[in-house]
């Protein structure tokens, strides 16, 4: 039974309600965790409170230096967490090492950041008077996480906020804690005092809302749908708070006439089915010149065939299942809804039939063809192995339809053509935009979204700020 990280330790707090977490390749339990209350909240949030000064005091050399040895002591675990990892999210083997492997990036980046934590100083703001500009951690920063990459997600966060200065009460999603808190252990094994890093596990409508609500929390950076983004936006105004929101997307791939078909139904290919489809920035909408549409279809669909799809821990497994059964109904009625809306289906489109699917939430990978232009996969969020397409007959008609969502999180542009390429860059509505290449997200550049797909930026240096208080120092001397 897992129980709670607070303090430096896994905490018990009997006679909670406890919450099963499920594998999805199979349906079966795989642990139990405990439902935290307001109280349980309180707990970590004043263990992390307590721990800010003592933090806050470290040198920022030092909370680099012990940040770093984490992770790589968080690396020499990286088998046993992606079995865990795997256990509870469904993703396939190679997917849980690589996630587990980009944490210890993200950390090691923030770790090699802790010397440039800076502010500034402004001279002759009046006779003998000078001007500081002084930078200082919020205090208690509160991190909530979805399932879709539980660790990754947790490590964009956790990078800055600790290196800043700041302690950090972290609720992963109620099916996806278990990484967090062994990770949390090893964290603190390696020299991450008491209390600097906590994990609480429960509801986002319980645990989630009294951390967005308690007083000592100064900020609250979260990764999740847009409509929780809205509801915590709201709960943290009343405390006049700062928050992060890394929301949902719908991210455009425009194919031009001129592009590397190969390489772009590759990357389309890639980017839509990783993590069998559950990734914020995957392909989720794609437009393909009409001109090239059959060439390209025939690249893509020996690529879609070829996935392999099973259980995670099975060798050579490309695609796992879906989270949860939740998550497949929803996919289930997109593809009904783009199919009653005249979509043609090219691939997939349905459960998969054997004995190896039986138990698990697995899902074929799809592609449909020209779902209406109103169609619920062409303006929601489709979190799952489902690939809309839709020609187009030139590119100022793709980046119009593009730029057509209330998402802005990531797009992509294939192209031989300069021109073309910096036309799209500029006009496209999406905090990224990779041109002629896949979804990867660097720790050297500031990512987020624009519209609803919310605000603030993980990764770069850029996310330091979000983690720091910015003071004005006047200093008038009298010699
Ligand atoms: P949710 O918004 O449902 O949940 C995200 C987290 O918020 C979970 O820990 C959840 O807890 C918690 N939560 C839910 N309700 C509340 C609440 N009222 N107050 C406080 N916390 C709450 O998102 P999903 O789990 O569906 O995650 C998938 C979404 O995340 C997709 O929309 C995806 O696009 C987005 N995402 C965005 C990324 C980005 O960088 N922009 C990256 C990755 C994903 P619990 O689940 O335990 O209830």
């Amino acid at each position: 039974m897992a129980e709670m990280f607070i303090g430096g330790k896994y905490m018990e707090f009997p006679g909670l309600e406890r919450f099963p977490v499920i594998n999805p390749a199979n349906g079966e339990v795989v642990d139990t965790v405990p439902l935290a209350e307001a109280e349980q909240v309180d707990a970590a949030v004043q263990e992390a409170h307590r721990a800010f000064p003592g933090w806050w005091d470290t040198p920022a050399a030092r909370r680099g230096e012990l940040l770093a040895t984490a992770a790589r002591a968080v690396l020499s675990h990286v088998d046993e967490l992606a079995q865990l990892l795997t256990s509870e999210q469904g993703k396939p083997l190679r997917e849980s090492r690589i996630e587990i492997r980009r944490f210890v990036d993200t950390l090691d980046h923030y770790a090699g950041l802790a010397k440039n934590i800076r502010g500034g100083y402004v001279p002759d703001l009046d006779e003998g008077t000078y001007g500081l500009v002084v930078k200082r951690p919020l205090g208690v920063v509160g991190a909530i996480v979805p399932w879709n990459f539980p660790t990754t997600l947790l490590g964009n966060k956790l990078g800055p906020a600790l290196v800043t200065g700041n302690t950090v009460v972290a609720k992963p999603a109620e099916t996806t804690p278990l990484t967090t808190l062994r990770i949390a252990q090893i964290m603190h094994e390696a020299g991450i005092p008491a209390g600097v890093f906590n994990v609480i596990t429960g509801t986002g409508p319980v645990a989630g809302e009294a951390l967005v609500t308690h007083p000592l929390v100064r900020k609250v950076a979260f990764t999740g749908s847009t409509a929780t983004g809205k509801r915590i936006m709201a709960l943290a105004a009343d405390g006049v708070k700062r928050v992060t929101l890394e929301l949902g997307g719908s991210d455009p791939m425009i194919v031009c006439d001129d592009a590397d078909l190969d390489g772009a139904a590759s990357a389309a290919s890639v980017s839509r089915f990783f993590n069998c489809g559950q990734a914020c920035v995957a392909v989720k909408r794609l437009y393909v010149f009409e001109n090239v549409l059959d060439q390209f279809l025939e690249k893509l669909l020996p690529r879609v065939q070829r996935l392999r799809m099973g259980p995670g821990t099975m060798e050579g497994v490309i695609l796992g299942p879906l989270h949860t059964d939740r998550q497949r109904r929803i996919i289930e009625e997109q593809v009904q809804d783009a199919i009653a809306s005249g979509a043609r289906v090219v691939h997939g489109g349905k459960r998969p039939e054997g004995e190896l699917f039986e138990k698990g939430f697995f899902y074929e990978p799809t592609v449909l063809l020209s779902p209406s232009h109103d169609s619920r996969v062409a303006r929601e969020e489709v979190f799952g192995p489902v690939l809309p397409i839709w020609p187009v007959k030139d590119l100022d008609e793709a980046i119009e339809l593009a730029n057509s969502s209330i998402y802005g999180l990531g797009s992509y542009v294939w192209t031989r053509s300069l021109d073309r390429a910096s036309y799209a860059a500029h006009r496209l509505e999406a905090g990224y935009t990779w041109v002629n290449a896949a979804q990867k997200i660097y720790d050297e550049l500031p990512f987020g979204g624009m519209k609803q797909s919310g605000f603030g930026r993980e990764h770069g240096s850029e996310a330091l700020d979000y983690y720091l208080e910015t003071r004005s120092v006047v200093v008038r001397t009298t010699t």
